[in-house]
């Protein structure tokens, strides 16, 4: 979609011209799965599916949203002086949490606004449309009221609205890198510190697919907050002996030799997880740094894995992709990405096999599963921003 269609569509449903216009992408997470929250290292990348809106500022009070993702809905009219979830407002409850608090983090916005809205990630299927339409209202609002903000205090804001106004206790992953996200590279992200790195994604003549499952993710959310509070346990449990804040602080070692302070099956193998899959994302880092790409495929694989045996977050769906994606030939690696249960899986497969690898994934999964799986070719992007402004 370019600048001047949004503008048209912007001015087809509100009737006048828009003041601004932005673009915020989605993300892919290359390894480094359910560690945000763990105190461990991501790899994510912004991708050029994304989110656009368009919007106006007015001279009331008054907030009027439409989504043409969510056409049914009509325009929702909402009140600047009412910023309080209600799931009435679908999904008007994202960027009323973010403008709400955009204000208690002192910033004044003091005049309502238009908001066209239009994406084309999938929504619920692990690429984060939520933390993008989040940025999106974020620069959208700076942009309108003069804001003066730190992108980094806009990626917070878009987790505190995740978090404490949707109520889905996620990391920092994904507003991070979808505010950070940078043309040509992946962001290479400590969650402990917020200290990164944007890592140039030299992946020779191969390309990422992305697989979507197209399952309709159901219990996702609650699961999610199950697996966290599983881990604060086994971290509490460690720490009756060790004195960490986080699982990322350990290494495999040191975990093999505390795990028996964990009470419980379930929770050594979630909290091995965390460990594992961070220092696998160290070494997938220090592997792709020197192009050893097959390495880096292995750790992509290996993350898979313990996703499926250790955190057991991906499902016939998932595994059926990627079980599938790593027979193909000219396959470096394969495996889920975003919180699972569902969603999106990414393979990293040679340009020239790119078509075959399609027919036959999506051939055993329609037949095994019942239903199509969709692909996509991930480009990287840039993080969230402006595209025009009058
Ligand atoms: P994910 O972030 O994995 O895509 P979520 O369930 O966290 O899935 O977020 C999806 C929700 O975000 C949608 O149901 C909707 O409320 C909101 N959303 C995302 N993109 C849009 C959009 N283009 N227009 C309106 N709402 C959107
Ligand atoms: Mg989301």
């Amino acid at each position: 979609m370019d600048t001047k269609e949004l503008e048209e569509a912007f001015a087809a449903i509100f009737g006048k011209e828009a003041d601004v216009t932005v673009f915020s992408p989605g993300r892919i997470n290359l390894i480094g799965e359910h560690t945000d929250y763990n105190g461990g290292h991501v790899f994510p990348a912004a991708i050029s599916l994304g989110t656009y809106g368009a919007a106006r500022r007015r001279d009331d009070k008054k907030l009027r949203f439409f989504s043409a993702n969510f056409k049914d809905l009509g325009i929702i009219e909402l009140d600047l002086d009412n910023l309080i979830f209600d799931k009435a407002d679908d999904w008007t409850n994202y960027p009323k949490g973010v403008i709400k608090f955009l204000q208690e983090a002192g910033h004044t916005i003091d005049k309502g606004f238009e908001l066209y809205v239009r994406g084309n990630i999938p929504n619920g299927s692990g690429l984060s449309s939520s933390a993008s339409l989040e940025l999106l209202v974020g620069v959208v609002a700076e942009e309108l009221f003069k804001l003066k903000l730190d992108r980094l205090d806009l990626v917070k804001i878009g987790k505190q609205t995740e978090n404490d106004f949707i109520g889905v206790n996620s990391g920092i992953m994904d507003q991070f890198a979808i505010g950070m996200g940078a043309d040509q590279g992946a962001i290479y992200l400590d969650t402990n510190t917020l200290e990164y790195e944007l890592v140039p994604l030299n992946l020779s003549d191969n390309v990422i697919v992305i697989m979507n499952t197209n399952k309709r993710r159901e219990l996702a959310d609650s699961k999610y907050n199950e697996r966290r509070a599983e881990c604060e346990k086994a971290l509490e449990e460690l720490n009756a002996l060790l004195n960490i804040k986080t699982l990322g602080e350990l290494d495999e070692a040191t975990f093999d030799e505390y795990d028996y302070l964990i009470k419980d099956g379930n929770r050594i193998k979630r909290a091995h997880h965390a460990v594992s899959e961070n220092q696998r994302t160290l070494k997938a880092k220090a592997a792709l740094a020197v192009g050893d790409l097959e390495k880096f495929g292995r750790l992509v694989n290996a993350s898979h894995v313990s996703l499926e045996h250790d955190y057991e977050v991906t499902g016939i769906e998932l595994d059926t992709l990627v079980h599938t994606a790593w027979e193909q030939e000219g396959v470096l690696g394969a495996r889920m990405t975003g919180a699972g249960f569902g969603g999106c899986a990414i393979a990293i497969v040679a340009k020239d096999k790119v078509e075959a690898f399609k027919e036959n994934v999506g051939h055993v999964y329609t037949e095994t599963i019942g239903y199509a799986p969709d692909f996509y070719i991930a480009e990287i992007a840039g993080g969230s921003h402006v595209l025009s402004r009058k």
